[in-house]
């Protein structure tokens, strides 16, 4: 489904991503583990088109094919159709503060995909169902907990029906207790068969994925089972 094939990708002068082959299963949870530092946000934000890169390819769905740019902007199509195909979730949840959890939810659908209202009014109450959060369709985020926030990210990020979701660090700024909730509905949402790719330092959440690869300066130096 996604196919990464000799990514490189510099900061200034320093080599940032150092040639990264790698292939993310249909219907798998993928996680990327390693040091800080060792280019695994960087790779999650080349994979959804925040970042050019400099040489190598990213496929998706055979459709979509990103090229190296030498460090030049992404062609604006290309940004369009990655924003249909690829959701993503981060460490700081980024969701809109004046919004409900309903609107957070709406807004991909109704602006990118021009939904109307009545339709992705519905898609959001059951995808915030899905997430556990169906006595918060009004609430801002300012009155929500961490991993509240973080689920809604996620009912957001699904809202477009994407072929794969990128998970920055999504447990990193939570209390145990709401870890615990967040990783839930990734697990369930991996039961379902979405295509997950997850950076994290948290093993508990590693550990629920079917592949892991350990990244280390700009490369890929691991790849097997948790265990
Ligand atoms: P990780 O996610 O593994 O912690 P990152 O991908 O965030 O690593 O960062 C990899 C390296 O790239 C780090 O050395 C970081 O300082 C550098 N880096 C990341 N973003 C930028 C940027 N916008 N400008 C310059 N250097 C950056």
């Amino acid at each position: 489904m996604i196919r990464i094939s000799n990514l490189v990708k510099y900061h200034g002068k320093t080599r940032i991503l150092n040639g990264v082959s790698l292939e993310f299963s249909p219907g798998q949870l993928t996680a990327i583990v390693g040091p800080s530092g060792s280019g695994k946000s960087t790779l999650l934000r080349c994979i959804n088109g925040l970042e050019p890169f400099h040489a190598g390819e990213i496929a998706i769905d055979e459709t979509l094919k990103l090229q190296g740019t030498n460090g030049s902007p992404l062609p604006v199509n290309s940004l369009i159709e990655v924003r249909h195909t690829v959701g993503m979730v981060f460490q700081q949840f980024n969701l809109f503060p004046h919004y409900t959890a309903l609107q957070n939810v709406m807004a991909g659908p109704r602006h990118a995909l021009g939904q109307s209202k009545a339709a992705a009014t519905k898609a959001a109450a059951e995808l915030l169902d899905r997430v556990g959060l169906s006595r918060f369709y009004n609430a801002k985020p300012g009155t929500l907990s961490g991993g509240q926030q973080q689920r809604v990210a996620i009912a957001r990020a699904l809202a477009v029906k994407p072929s794969v979701m990128l998970f920055d660090e999504p447990t990193s700024s939570l209390d145990p207790a709401m870890v615990a909730e967040v990783v839930a509905v990734m697990r369930d949402l991996a039961r379902d068969g979405q295509t997950m790719v997850v950076v994290t330092h948290d093993d508990d959440l590693a550990r629920e994925a079917h592949i892991v690869h350990r990244m280390e300066a700009g490369v890929i130096v691991s790849s097997g089972s948790p265990e």
